[in-house]
């Protein structure tokens, strides 16, 4: 599980990985590292929003999660499953 880190003031803007609003100067966010390989990561910024809330997939860096998260970007309201995995992640 990767670290999630709470920013309380903004140095810079930040753009909300899940709504894309654009977060001004000094606003709260979260952000988590990734590792996407062996060698890379990548950033991910969120608002403070419950929707935009990391969800256990996002926080793995394992193939099955990576897996989860492709799907939940592309057709989390279309599948029968997400209101089982949404539960999943309210615990
Ligand atoms: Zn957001």
């Amino acid at each position: 599980m990767a670290r999630q880190h709470l920013v309380k003031k903004s140095r810079k803007e930040v753009t909300c990985g899940s709504c894309r609003e654009q977060l001004p100067v000094a606003s709260e966010y979260r952000w988590v590292q990734i590792k996407t390989s062996k060698y890379s990561s990548r950033r991910m910024n969120r608002c403070m929003q419950f929707k935009c809330r990391f969800r256990p997939s996002q926080l793995t860096s394992s193939k099955r999660g990576e897996v989860y998260a492709i799907q939940e970007g592309y057709d989390t309201w279309k599948q029968p499953l997400a209101s089982r995995r949404l539960s999943l992640c309210a615990a």
